[in-house]
């Protein structure tokens, strides 16, 4: 899968050069690549936000060198992503859908926000982390492309996913390592038994458990 992020703040994405983002585009299953949307400005001294028409506080994104960057690198099997307060709820299922595409582009918002007529003038799908509001689209742009990457075959060992939170519907089991007693703290017996058909069992009970204490919500659906 190809990556595109279009940005104003590129160091922001350091992080994708740690841990399983490094190693998906090491494999070449991910490739990454940044744009600086300031590049595309038009403007003698690089200037990309502006006020608002109609008054308000702070500055609104303009729309030039957001269209001239998207208009860089988009294709025609691209998928244009705005992460955005008034978005959908990104969640696990829009993880693993968002992981069947060829072509991503991140467009990151920042300031008061952007020019309404970008979403005139192309099809982009918006996506909230939350309800909060973040000072750019930086950050949930890599909370989505971390979730998206761990979905793409290959990224994550096999069976990796089947059982982590959310992928059978409800959260994943607790979990334990070495030492079995630490501060007299001692795991489960189960889980030290070596029967697997118990440990399986314990496990589904656990994970029903967890879901209905922490998040009931996902027992409804
Ligand atoms: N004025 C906007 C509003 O009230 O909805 C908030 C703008 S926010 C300061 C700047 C940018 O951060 C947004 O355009 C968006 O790209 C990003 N952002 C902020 N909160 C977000 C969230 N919860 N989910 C996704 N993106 C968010």
């Amino acid at each position: 899968m190809k990556i595109d992020i279009l940005t104003l703040f590129p160091k922001a994405f350091s992080y994708l050069d740690c841990s399983i983002l490094k190693r998906a585009q090491e494999k070449k299953l991910v490739e990454v690549n940044l744009t600086n949307i300031r590049d595309f400005s038009k403007d003698k001294h690089k200037k990309c936000d502006d006020y608002p028409f109609g008054g308000g506080a702070g500055m609104l994104m303009m729309i030039q060198p957001l269209y001239d960057a998207i208009k860089s690198v988009k294709k025609r099997n691209s998928t244009l992503i705005f992460p955005s307060p008034k978005g959908k709820v990104f969640d696990h299922h829009d993880a693993q859908e968002l992981a069947k595409k060829k072509h991503l582009i991140f467009i990151c918002g920042h300031y008061e926000g952007v020019d309404e007529r970008l979403f005139e003038l192309f099809d982009i799908k918006q996506f909230s982390i939350g309800d909060y509001v973040l000072t750019g689209g930086e950050l949930p742009s890599m909370v989505m492309i971390d979730s998206i990457s761990r979905q793409i075959e290959g990224v994550l060992a096999k069976d990796s996913l089947s059982e982590e939170s959310f992928a059978s519907g409800g959260l994943e089991y607790p979990q334990y390592t070495r030492p079995a007693v630490f501060k007299k703290k001692a795991v489960p017996q189960v889980l030290l038994s070596g029967n697997h058909q118990e440990i399986a069992s314990w496990r589904k009970q656990q994970a029903y458990n967890e879901t209905a204490e922490k998040r009931p919500d996902l027992l409804k659906k």
